[in-house]
């Protein structure tokens, strides 16, 4: 996408939330970062070497994305506003330069942009967004798994508005959780504590006592994965501690920027 597309569409999801000044500012400074530094991450190569690798714009990872998303609102819930808009708005580069289909050969590449450098974003693509979001690790997920490359420049540019708006509304919600997710998550700990972990230390007991009778001691590690298997096969339990750690402070970590 153009820096135009990226800054205009900054600007409206600025305005859907509601941003001071100076944090519309920031935001935008943000999503034309990845243009004007690049974003590398650490990749090892085929003799396990590691090696600094540019990030992709138009096929960037989910995780990549996922991680700046995690960062922005840790730092939100830590009060740390600038670093939130500012890993935000990187994030959000992606998601928006992700929505654009380069075809074959980026044969297509440079029609396309010049299409959308003409359009202007989609307010009820942002508002849409900004009404549907919801403040969940695991909402933030289905809108990165949604983010495919638009053909039609009216797609791609729809497609950015929504996600970057439903994006920026789930990392900047308020930072304390609903009364139902924390009874839901204390009913997930205190099932899990009394069903699982017993039945998962049963279990690895026997399959132990089992094994050294039958004079396997080398297959002891087997009781030890039979045990994890159970505590992970909680599916609720894992799903609510994801949830909750939406709204958990980390310790106080050191500058994201
Ligand atoms: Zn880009």
């Amino acid at each position: 996408m153009k820096w135009r597309n990226h800054v205009d569409i900054a600007s409206s999801v600025a305005r859907e939330l509601s941003l001071p000044p100076e944090l519309r500012g920031v935001l935008k400074a943000g999503v034309l970062q990845p243009d004007r530094e690049g974003d590398k991450v650490v990749r090892l190569d085929r003799n396990a070497l590691p090696y600094r690798q540019r990030i992709r714009h138009h096929h960037p990872r989910r995780r990549f994305i996922m991680g700046l998303l995690w960062k922005a609102r840790a730092a939100h819930l830590e009060g740390r506003e600038e670093d939130a808009v500012w890993c935000l708005g990187r994030a959000l580069h992606y998601v928006q330069d992700g929505s654009v289909a380069v075809g074959p050969f980026h044969i297509f590449h440079d029609r396309r942009e010049e299409e959308l450098g003409r359009r202007k974003a989609a307010p009820r693509a942002i508002h849409l967004g900004g009404e549907y979001a919801l403040p969940s690790p695991m909402f933030v997920s289905m809108c990165l798994r949604s983010l495919t490359p638009k053909r039609r420049t009216r797609d791609s540019m729809f497609q950015a508005c929504l996600l970057s708006s439903a994006l920026s509304s789930a990392v900047l919600s308020p930072p304390w959780p609903s009364e139902a997710l924390v009874a839901e998550t204390r009913r997930a700990e205190r099932r899990h504590r009394l069903v699982f972990l017993p039945l998962a230390v049963g279990a690895a007991i026997t399959a132990a006592t089992g094994l050294l009778l039958l004079g396997q001691p080398l297959l002891l590690p087997l009781a030890a994965l039979l045990a994890a298997g159970i505590h992970r096969s909680d599916l609720a339990y894992h799903h609510y501690l994801r949830e909750r750690r939406w709204f958990v402070h980390a310790a106080p970590a050191s500058r994201t920027i």
